[in-house]
């Protein structure tokens, strides 16, 4: 058990109390060998000291990345004392054993810690030094392994001790010491590079998978303190934010490119063979929607609907943007305008407002197509289809004793078709192919109507009107109303018609509190939550 300690390999970065050690050990007969910048500080203080080269026959290299990494050091440190085919190949290749290892590694954490740049922290990453801690600690039952400073005083105790040998107790624990040491610097490693790469660790593997391509590196995500990009995905091509051309402005944001496909996609459920549309985002949600003669009519009734929240929005055309309605539009603080098209007066009309992007796409997105949708979750990915589901493909089934005539009814078709692109719980009252109130986002869909009623006669409120826009509207529901309330608040706010999924199981309550009401209720069979 008590070998005595005839070689002692030193390679310290931390040279505290090096010199003293070192010299105690060559009293007590131990052999020095050491690095380069150990091997000047030995011979500087007087002590003989061999240096390492000389065990591996070759120079340090590579800025002291490759000093210790060759047979003639791992073989020592790793040679089995009692086996005589590891004693065969020690003799057979001139290799000397090493019964002490001393080594504090590369100062990573402190190179971290005082902020240096990250090449110099790579560059004190250790490499050499863990694998030889890691040599001697394996082989503890022959070697004895100092990770540590406070710990020379320990060694020079047992050598004293136990006639210049280290008992198994010391070994034991100093190895124990060893890999802790060794695993607690790659754990600061890899945490360091966990949030020096957060952007690339977070998006790299998701937009490979989806063979994207980076299309922009952005200032910041949802937030200043948030790091982001732009990938474009593979695939058919859809008209939409990831493909339109930018023909002026600022540079799009995180929230920018979110909002406005938000917008794209929503105005995209009006072809523009049948009517103009507009839709208004914020937060992306439609705060106003509306279809019209000309883009002109639809915008200002878009904007009527919530010209409070409008301010700062992203005004989203289905078709081609023309001179009076660009006109119009940049009378009020706009961030992006994005349309399949626009006219050369448009674009210049648009142009005297340096800073508002103009995206022009090619065309409106099918919203039957089919495709994925992901998003992530802690630690995965969720990935559904695209919700290509359209109320015009739809059966309408009448639930109550009162059909809605067909106002109502182009209205509750108008009213879902919105509703499928407001954040659940969504609630939409709309007349005359315009929303009057929209209440978004809410935990209960009893809130969402009240405040899409309340929206209403704000609106009414701003523009002058006797009555709350609600007054002789319809309304729309993303989800089945699971009570009776929900639909008793659009009731109580003047709507005449109603449009949603069914399906609860109050649904006769429903229907009777709609039929006591003299509401026309219809029923959709598709639910259009979006969370
Ligand atoms: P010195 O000051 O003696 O030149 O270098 C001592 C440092 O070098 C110690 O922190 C030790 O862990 C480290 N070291 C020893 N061998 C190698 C090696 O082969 N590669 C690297 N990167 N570092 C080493």
């Amino acid at each position: 058990d008590l070998i005595p300690v005839t070689r002692a390999l030193l390679s310290v970065s931390d040279k505290t109390g090096l010199v003293d050690f070192a010299r105690a050990l060559a009293a007590r007969g131990v052999a020095l060998v050491s690095t380069g910048g150990t091997h000047r500080a030995l011979t500087e203080a007087g002590l003989a000291v061999t240096e390492v080269s000389d065990l591996t026959g070759f120079p340090e290299m590579m800025d002291g990345r490759v000093k210790t990494l060759h047979p003639g050091v791992h073989g020592g440190l790793l040679a089995v004392r009692d086996n005589p085919e590891h004693q065969a190949a020690m003799l057979a290749h001139g290799i000397a054993p090493i019964d002490l290892l001393v080594v504090n590694l590369y100062p990573f954490e402190a190179t971290l810690a005082a902020g240096r740049p990250a090449a110099e922290c790579i560059e004190n990453i250790d490499i050499g030094g863990p694998a030889m801690i890691r040599a001697a600690a394996k082989n503890h039952e022959d070697v004895a392994v100092v990770v540590d400073v406070a710990d020379y005083g320990a060694i020079l105790a047992d050598l004293d001790a136990h006639g210049g040998a280290v008992i198994r107790a010391t070994r034991r624990r100093l190895a124990q010491k060893a890999f802790a040491r060794t695993a607690s610097y790659d754990a600061a490693i890899a945490t360091w590079l966990e949030g020096e790469y957060a952007a690339e660790v977070a998006e790299a593997p998701v937009y490979r998978a989806l063979g994207g391509t980076l299309a922009q590196g952005l200032r910041y995500g949802e937030n200043p303190h948030q790091q982001a990009s732009f990938y474009r995905t593979a695939g058919a091509a859809r008209p939409g934010v990831a493909t339109a051309r930018q023909l002026q402005g600022k540079e799009l944001s995180y929230n920018n490119l979110n909002d406005t496909d938000a917008a794209f996609e929503c105005v995209s459920e009006f072809d523009p063979a049948r009517t103009a549309a507009v839709v208004i985002v914020k937060h992306a949600n439609p705060c106003g929607v509306a279809e019209g003669a000309s883009l002109l009519a639809a915008y200002e009734r878009a904007l009527a609907c919530d010209p409070v929240s409008a301010f700062g929005g992203i005004v989203a055309l289905n078709r081609t943007l023309d001179a009076e309605a660009a006109r119009r539009i940049v009378e009020i603080f706009t961030e992006v305008i994005i349309a399949p098209d626009a006219t050369g007066e448009a674009a210049a009309i648009v142009a005297a407002k340096k800073n508002l992007r103009l995206l022009v796409t090619g065309g409106v997105a099918d919203p039957r197509q089919p495709g994925a949708v992901w998003r992530t979750v802690a630690g995965g990915i969720l990935v559904q289809s695209r919700d290509a589901a359209v109320v015009d493909d739809m059966d309408l089934r009448v639930v109550t004793k009162r059909a809605p005539d067909a106002r109502e009814l182009a209205d509750l078709r108008f009213a879902f078709r919105v509703a499928k692109h407001v954040k659940s719980n969504a609630i939409v009252y709309a007349k005359d192919g315009a929303t009057v109130g929209i209440g978004a986002g809410q935990m209960s869909r009893v809130d969402s109507s009240r405040i899409a009623a309340w929206k209403a006669a704000e609106a009414a409120r701003v523009a002058g009107a006797p009555e709350s826009l609600a007054r002789g509207a319809v309304v729309a529901s993303d989800a089945f109303f699971p009570f009776a309330d929900g639909l008793l608040a659009a009731a109580e706010a003047g709507a005449t018609a109603v449009i949603q999924p069914g399906g609860s199981m109050r649904d006769d309550e429903v229907i009777r509190a709609a039929d006591e009401a003299g509401l026309a209720m219809v029923f959709t069979g598709h639910r259009h939550f979006r969370h």
